[in-house]
């Protein structure tokens, strides 16, 4: 059975995890910084800072730039439900926008519809591994005081030029900060893991302060201790809470794992890029299949670093449900997946008579093929054939 998605583990990356298990520190050791620092440097980011997983990257970018009670956030429906849970963490109530209907990104176009007084932040999805249109909607978002995130979760190492500006994932001149993932199914793996990064100093101390309990550690930082009360008198065991955080740290045993893997990524990613390039070819022909479309705002689209590879499917021409034809896949030993349900018909956010439609119609014909960095050409061939048998 070909899986729609794998991770992908080196001799190496054992031999990193289990060179820190014989090491002093398992956790807050030397590894997260340097996690951290080859991180910001892979994506052109002033800062980054690691974290438990993905959603606790997203709660600590709303915490760290001040979203909370009162504030209304806006996301796409065609997300994991991660990118709204993390408005509703904060205490904000969560609004949708409909999607640019090629991508499946964020459609900026839309997000006046969808603005209220309240609104705060816009998290917006780099669906697939294609970047949403941040320059248009920072644009809407900035005119109104509203800060920008990227959920980056899909496009770990991704980038591409347009009139000679070259543009990273992690550090674009529109987004306030991003956010990743390293869960088994993405690009790159470090168990569970996440990482906010962004160029703003105080976005990346607060998210810092946040992810470990509140706690300043540094006497020059303290507000009270060592000045006044019952504790003016202090020493090198003294730690002070100004606020109230969490404990979303990530081991060194990831971290290690994550540097490991971030050597990795460039591959990873060449590798994804043949096999979506194997197949827009392959289905190119036909007609009742859609490729994954590129957005104008994209320039070259050679270096997009794709996680997953989401087909449209016109199953009504076709005669047959997407459950239909995910069961003959499975026949086929080809397993698939369906990114997303829109997050805005889910029971706990669905509100009576609104509905997206661009966002509902992607639901209905789209459906995610296999991609992952050691499928064998082998396998992907396997996968062309029997999407082109059943469609033909
Ligand atoms: C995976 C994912 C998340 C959540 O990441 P976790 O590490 O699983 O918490 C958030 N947003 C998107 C778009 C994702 O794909």
């Amino acid at each position: 059975m070909i899986p729609y998605g794998k991770q992908s583990i080196s001799e190496e990356d054992v031999e990193a995890v289990a060179e820190v298990l014989r090491s002093d520190y398992l956790t807050c050791g030397p590894r997260v910084e340097a996690f951290e620092n080859a991180f910001a440097e892979m994506c052109g980011a002033e800062f980054a800072v690691a974290c438990s997983n993905g959603t606790a990257a997203l709660h600590l970018a709303m915490l760290a730039t001040g979203v909370g009670e009162g504030d209304r956030v806006i996301t796409t429906p065609i997300t994991f439900l991660a990118s709204a849970n993390a408005g509703r963490y904060v205490g904000a109530e969560v609004d949708f926008c409909d999607i640019e209907p090629e991508t499946a990104t964020l459609g900026a176009a839309f997000l006046e519809d969808s603005w209220r007084d309240e609104t705060n932040a816009v998290v917006g999805v780099d669906y697939a591994g294609h970047p949403a249109d941040f320059e248009a909607i920072s644009k809407v978002a900035s005119e109104r005081g509203a800060v920008v995130i990227e959920d980056a979760c899909h496009a770990v190492g991704g980038r591409w030029k347009k009139a000679d500006e070259e543009y990273r994932v992690g550090s674009l001149p529109w987004v306030d900060a991003a956010t990743f993932s390293f869960h088994p199914v993405k690009t790159l793996t470090t168990g569970e893991g996440g990482m906010v990064t962004t160029n703003n100093p105080e976005i990346a101390e607060r998210a810092r302060l946040l992810r470990s309990h509140g706690m300043v550690r540094k006497p020059d930082k303290f507000q009270l201790f060592g000045t006044s009360g019952a504790l003016s008198e202090v020493g090198d065991w003294a730690y002070e809470m100004q606020e109230l955080g969490f404990n979303y740290r990530l081991t060194d045993l990831q971290c290690a794992l994550g540097i490991s893997q971030l050597k990795r990524l460039p591959e990873f990613i060449e590798r994804r890029q043949q096999v979506v390039s194997k197949y827009n070819e392959a289905f190119a022909e036909l007609e009742l299949l859609k490729t994954p479309s590129i957005g104008p705002w994209i320039g070259d689209e050679n270096e997009l670093s794709w996680h997953l590879y989401p087909v449209r499917v016109d199953f009504k021409s076709l005669g047959k449900s997407k459950k239909q034809f995910a069961a003959e896949l499975r026949e086929k030993g080809i397993g698939s997946q369906v990114h997303y349900i829109p997050v805005s018909e889910q029971p706990y956010y669905r509100s009576e008579g609104v509905h997206f439609p661009n966002a509902n119609s992607f639901y209905d014909s789209v459906i995610s093929l296999p991609l992952f960095p050691s499928m064998t050409d082998s396998d992907s061939s396997l996968v062309c054939e029997a999407v082109s048998d059943l469609l033909n």
